[in-house]
């Protein structure tokens, strides 16, 4: 059977709800080709296999995949040339680039790009437009494309033009974003929200804190926001407390029985999860197109259902840019149970993300700052913060380390508030955070980048 009569073989919400047995032995079936496409074709796969002495002949299924080992971010960033497919005998539309779009490098600025085919655009569009039971997106919709106009194109950015037209729905673009010369282009943050109104958006899409933003100044402004019925946040971990927030914003600014859709991705996967009912876990949309496992960092190996790791995915059938075993970055446990909620039997990603660089080490303890972030996001007379950790003197390479809390408070209540953080967070996570007031702007602001740092680490790398 070829790759293409599987692929047509099921089709969701069908295959979500077929027997395990049945997605895994489609998953075999895709895998092996893309092993076979990877081994001719791939430099980096290529060049790994050989190294360690595999052929596609041992990589026949997903259990299979084991004997390769996981690729990590660094990887990719060092050579992201290496991760696309050098077929000139592949079909034309197997080797066509249809775009490019970039990810961030995660220490210098020089962003790596995620080459897309035209066989991945369609696979893109194909995932989009059978999932609107999951992403509610309806071909009356009016989206607005809330990510900025950044110095290089975004994942998201070109997304939200692909999903909405899959769907059949309208767009319009804030374009938001850091000023450029000589061409000036960006619009700000109050031109977003009047975009908003005057073409009547359904759907508003972007990162969570900067859809926040739009929300409060919207309610600044006395926006009627009446039409919006949905909001879809995506690019970082947004709490219960920050989602709660959010729905009682779009109320305040008129929305009448507003929805929240948190979606979870990445540019390299090129496939979103999200969750059917607040805390049902994550569903797999595509597991025709991304196979997903997780792998205990310390040692490489797969990691059973329940167990604590990274995040990896593989891809199934992907023509540009293509990850085997690739580590996303977050700290995740997956299921294969069926789902308690819809009773959807594909796997699912059982715990809300933590990005693997939230755990880090202060003054020598061994800390998860996500608990501190969450705390803070459910503390509404905080309007932005920021966790620095720094050494206590810059200039002494061996220095203490000190937790610095950047914070922006509601004016009229500073003191209160600050004692009641400052005291939570020592109770929580026994580091006693030293306070540095800070205007919004200055935190986060929504004109110039396209999401908050909220955890910055300021010690020299030892
Ligand atoms: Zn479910």
């Amino acid at each position: 059977m070829s790759v293409t009569d599987s692929f047509a073989t099921l089709t969701l919400p069908d295959l979500l709800h077929q027997p395990r047995e049945e997605i895994r032995a489609l998953q075999n079936r895709l895998l092996k080709e893309q092993i076979e496409v990877c081994y001719k074709y791939h430099p980096f796969y290529s060049k790994l296999m050989k190294k360690e002495g595999l052929e596609p002949r041992h990589i026949q299924t997903s259990d299979d995949l084991i004997r390769l080992p996981a690729t990590s971010k660094t990887d990719f960033l060092n050579d992201p040339e290496a991760f696309r497919l050098r077929g000139d005998d592949l079909p034309l539309e197997q080797r066509t680039i249809w775009k490019i779009m970039y990810t961030s490098g995660t220490t210098s600025g020089t962003p790596a790009p995620i080459y897309v085919t035209t066989f991945d655009e369609h696979a893109y569009l194909c995932a989009a437009e059978r999932r609107t039971d999951f992403i509610d997106i309806r071909p009356t919709d009016m989206v607005a494309n809330l990510f900025p106009l950044t110095s290089f194109p975004l994942g998201a950015y070109s997304r939200a033009p692909d999903e909405a037209s899959a769907c059949g729905a309208a767009i319009v673009y804030a374009h938001t974003g850091r000023p450029s010369e000589p061409f000036p282009v960006h619009r700000s943050l109050d031109q977003a929200v009047r975009t908003v109104e005057r073409h009547k958006v359904t759907v508003l899409w972007g990162v969570a804190s900067f859809v926040r933003r739009v929300l409060v100044r919207a309610q600044e402004l006395g926006a009627d926001f009446s039409h919006v019925r949905m909001a879809m946040i995506t690019g970082e971990a947004a709490s219960p407390a920050l989602r709660k927030d959010m729905l009682n914003r779009l109320r305040e600014v008129g929305a009448k029985d507003p929805k929240l859709c948190n979606r979870y991705g990445s540019t390299e996967q090129g496939a979103s999860m999200v969750e059917c009912t607040d805390g049902s876990g994550f569903h797999i949309l595509a597991p025709d197109q991304v196979f997903h496992e997780v792998i205990d960092t310390a040692t490489g190996k797969r990691l059973p259902d329940g167990e604590k790791g990274m995040i990896a995915f593989t891809h199934l059938i992907r023509r540009g840019s293509v990850f085997l075993r690739y580590m996303m970055g977050d700290v995740v446990t997956m299921t294969n149970e069926s789902c308690p909620y819809c009773g959807r039997t594909g796997p699912r990603i059982s715990s809300q993300p933590v990005r693997s660089g939230d755990i880090l080490k202060v003054k020598g303890m061994l800390v998860n700052m996500q608990v501190v972030k969450d705390y803070l996001d459910q503390v509404v007379e905080v309007n932005e913060y920021q966790i620095v950790i720094r050494p206590m003197d810059a200039k002494d390479e061996l220095s203490m380390d000190e937790l610095v809390l950047r914070l922006n408070v509601r004016a009229g209540v500073e003191a209160e508030t600050t004692k009641t953080v400052v005291e939570e967070i020592a109770k929580t996570i026994h580091l006693t955070p030293k306070i540095e007031y800070a205007d919004k702007d200055a935190i986060f602001d929504p004109a110039v980048d396209a999401k908050p740092r909220r955890l910055v680490d300021l010690r020299p790398p030892r």
